[in-house]
């Protein structure tokens, strides 16, 4: 079974595709991992996406393309299935992956939509904040320290910062952006018709996880 995961940054999708990772032992394929590995291989590919984070630009199609043949031709070959996470982002790449999967005789099975809420995962991300001695992390709101300038774990005072990408109008610029690319996606896919399942991820964990069970023996 070959497994595609879309949500929005914050909606537990490393958590989950870990889950599924574990409970059926499908290969976890993270587009942030596969660019890291190979910017570290220092291939000739690598050097390429190198200089395109360095200039802070998102990796083009072609590339994020190049980049996924591999790995999934590998693992066709072993029989094993996959959950690929963070690809594609576009309908340029997922028409490119349906060609691929095709010529390899496989495709995607099911794609499990994380949904949420976005103003409560605003609130709830740009409550974050983390000590810069001891790195603990607290919840303004749902998990502050118990005092407000002190560090529980290691006592010091106003070590609590927030980081800068969790502060709230950043948080809303990557939904807006996660949602017009998302969205399309979707569009294809139902074109495709494939089996689209929307999980509320704003359910505690057990709830989301046993929603995944579901969609999965289905
Ligand atoms: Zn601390």
């Amino acid at each position: 079974m070959n497994l595609l995961l879309i949500g929005p940054p914050g909606a537990g999708k490393g958590t989950n595709a870990q889950y599924i990772n574990q409970h059926y032992h499908l290969h976890w394929l993270a587009s942030g991992d596969l660019l890291r590995e190979e910017v570290a291989k220092a291939s000739v590919l690598g050097k390429k996406v190198k200089e395109i984070l360095e200039q802070g630009k998102l990796v083009d199609d072609e590339t994020m393309i190049q980049l996924i043949r591999h790995p999934i031709h590998g693992l066709v070959r072993e029989q094993r299935g996959f959950i690929l996470d963070g690809f594609p982002r576009t309908t340029q790449q997922a028409q490119a992956l349906q060609t691929m999967l095709r010529e390899e005789g496989t495709s995607i099975d099911k794609i499990i939509v994380l949904d949420v809420d976005d103003d409560v995962l605003v609130k709830r991300i740009s409550h974050r904040f983390s000590c810069t001695h001891c790195g603990a992390v607290y919840n303004m709101l749902y998990h502050p320290p118990k005092h407000a300038d002190t560090c529980d774990r290691c006592g010091r005072k106003n070590t609590l910062k927030q980081r800068s990408d969790d502060k709230e109008e950043v948080v809303r610029e990557r939904l807006h952006l996660y949602h017009q690319q998302a969205d399309p996606l979707l569009v294809y896919y139902q074109e495709q018709a494939c089996s689209i399942s929307h999980i509320d991820a704003m359910a505690d964990i057990a709830a989301v996880q046993k929603r995944i069970d579901s969609v999965l023996a289905s």
